[in-house]
């Protein structure tokens, strides 16, 4: 039997598919509706079990629970303020510094510091935070989508390298903790939550092997699929261009029922063994549709069952919303969750809706939120129950492992309620110029890559007048394009071209870590681009500027630019186009 539940989702099946749902379902209703108090209790238990670290006694809380004295003593931060701290930890400092409960990990967030992924403290039991808004996520889709029980899930997850911390703490991203954890290994059987890909396949950390038997998985089980999905837009994309380049071999291996020696992961070899039988038929049809030249649909055509792609294309991915409506022929596109290394957020209540209009509700009992109004000091924080409809905020966040009043950089406006709880729209990152997947890079470092590939110029007597960027997602992999106007002032001694190829390299070489992750171990960015255009091409970029009404005095270069006119001016003007032509460095191991 299954619970009644007083559901105010707005949906067009209001059953729950089980019992586990209706829990869940009722779970949800009763975070929303008592926001408020529910914030109150995480604070508490957070300043309560917190009191005696180091952090909370700085700012003299004297045990104090409450939010009035939280928010007169504890002042707002970003990572820089806590980064000698948290260096303490990662060196093997094990007082409670931040947190009662021992730093089990770091996780490294995609944002960086420096150069460098930041890394964000966290407990055991955040572990069970995240399984539990994970737990949510299906009850909430089957409403909307039935029969998600009748088959499977094809998800291209992925794991990626770990490193320790001088004092032997492990440092690596929240998704690789978690494919890691027992919650995700040994989870229960789950008929709403079935994957194609083996745990094997996903716990690889080459991304070849990994990718290549859960892409073979995924052809062998594809009458079965019903769901296909990446993390993000761009995974869903990298899989589809490991698809165009690897087809041929992937037939091979389900014709015969053997395995690409390039697959020599023991573990993966052990079970696709199992899963791979001759099957002439199929690679005979995996042949003849990834033969053709024109890919359009390819996802609905592989994978015919396929009600809706699970992928987030909010924010920085909304640029790959066309691409996916291309090759899946125009299939929902479910963005289910917001969350980060900091701390898993909330969830999307309407998963079917379109991309732009996609909110998340944030679940008051993940952290205790805040809310900086947008452009306002600090000191006006609003609580999660008290946002204002149409206002944008940024978030900043006070975790159970010890994070208090901390900046996160994402910017949420606030467009309507579910029960007490405030819907958000995620707005942009702050500070982000350029991201092709998870890279983020800020207008700092594109400054500075710029300044070091311009050092090569010297003895050329050349210098960078101008510049301005372009994140060409076009083409998978996607790359950064840097439009560039130089100044020669000899044009017997102008720099070659093998120059302007190196100062790509240079460029890439100066951009952070998860730029340089993404390049060399996961490929899913691809070689830096310098456009050299015709001189005048900056002043022409005023001139159309100031035709559209900015202020000659107030101008600045864009240092990104997507706007189709401004794209079109700067590609007509460009003399000469420069690529990267090698991989730049990177290792798993921090430069510092
Ligand atoms: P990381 O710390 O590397 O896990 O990155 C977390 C960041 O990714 C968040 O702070 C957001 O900026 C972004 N992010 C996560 N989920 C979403 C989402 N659903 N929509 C848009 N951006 C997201």
């Amino acid at each position: 039997m299954f619970m009644a539940v007083e559901s105010t989702l707005p949906t067009p099946f209001r059953t729950p598919a089980s019992d586990k749902d209706a829990k869940a379902l009722q779970f949800i209703e009763e975070m929303t509706k008592n926001v408020d108090s529910v914030q109150e209790r995480v604070l508490r238990e957070i300043l309560s079990r917190n009191a005696e670290t180091e952090y909370l006694k700085r700012f003299i809380l004297n045990g104090a629970t409450d939010r009035e004295t939280f928010k007169s003593r504890i002042p707002v931060v970003t990572y820089e303020d806590i980064q000698p701290e948290i260096q303490r930890i990662a060196n093997g400092d094990k007082s409670p510094i931040f947190s009662a409960h021992p730093i089990s990990e770091f996780l490294t967030s995609s944002g960086t510091s420096a150069g460098e992924r930041k890394l964000m403290p966290t407990i055991h039991e955040e572990l069970d935070r995240r399984q539990l808004l994970y737990s949510l996520l299906m009850p909430v889709m089957n409403l909307y989508v039935p029969g998600l029980d009748k088959g499977k899930g094809l998800y291209f997850l992925f794991v990626k390298a770990e490193t320790k911390t001088p004092g032997g703490l492990l440092a690596r991203p929240v998704l690789t903790s978690y494919y890691n954890s027992d919650h995700f290994k040994t989870r229960p059987y789950d008929p709403f939550n079935v994957y194609t890909s083996p745990n094997e396949a996903i716990l690889c950390v080459d991304s070849f092997q990994s990718m290549y038997a859960q892409m073979l998985c995924g052809l062998i089980m594809r009458n079965e699929v019903l769901r296909v999905g990446a993390v993000f837009a761009s995974g869903l994309l990298r899989a589809i261009h490991f698809l165009q380049n690897n087809w041929k071999q992937l037939a091979h291996d389900i014709a015969t029922g053997t395995l690409n020696p390039k697959i020599t992961d023991a573990p993966v070899r052990e079970c696709m063994r199992k899963i791979l039988k001759p099957n002439p038929e199929l690679a005979q049809f995996v042949t003849m549709e990834c033969y053709e030249e024109n890919w359009e649909c390819i996802i609905k055509r592989i994978w015919p069952r396929t009600k809706y792609l699970d992928v987030i294309v909010t924010g920085a991915m909304a640029q790959y919303i066309p691409t996916l409506e291309y090759y899946s022929g125009g299939l929902p596109m479910a963005c289910t969750m917001y969350a980060s290394s900091e701390c898993y957020f909330g969830l999307n209540l309407n998963p079917m809706c379109k991309p732009s209009e996609v909110t998340y509700t944030i679940m008051p009992n993940m952290a205790y939120f805040e809310f900086l109004p947008h452009g306002s000091s600090t000191s006006c924080l609003v609580d999660l129950a008290d946002v204002e409809v149409g206002k944008e905020y940024e978030l900043i966040l006070t975790t159970y492992a010890g994070l208090c009043g901390y900046r996160v950089g994402d910017i949420l406006r606030v467009t309507g309620f579910h029960n007490a709880a405030p819907q958000f729209r995620f707005i942009r990152r702050k500070n982000v110029l350029l991201s092709i997947e998870s890279d983020k890079t800020d207008e700092a470092e594109l400054q500075n890559a710029i300044e070091n590939a311009s050092l090569l110029l010297k003895e050329f007597n050349t210098s960078v007048v101008e510049y301005t960027s372009y994140a060409d997602t076009k083409q998978i992999p996607g790359h950064y394009v840097i439009y560039w106007e130089l100044l020669v002032k000899d044009s017997a001694n102008a720099p070659t071209d093998d120059v302007l190829n190196r100062c790509c390299l240079q460029m890439e070489e100066s951009l952070n870590s998860v730029y340089r992750q993404s390049r060399v171990a996961d490929n899913s960015i691809g070689p830096l681009e310098i456009r050299v255009v015709e001189n005048g091409t900056f002043e022409e970029l005023m001139d159309y500027a100031i035709s559209r009404g900015a202020s000659i005095n107030q101008y600045k270069v864009p240092r990104c630019v997507s706007f189709t006119p401004i794209m079109e001016l700067l590609n007509s003007r460009v003399v000469s186009k420069h690529f990267s032509p090698d991989l730049p460095h990177w290792t798993p191991e921090r430069r510092r």
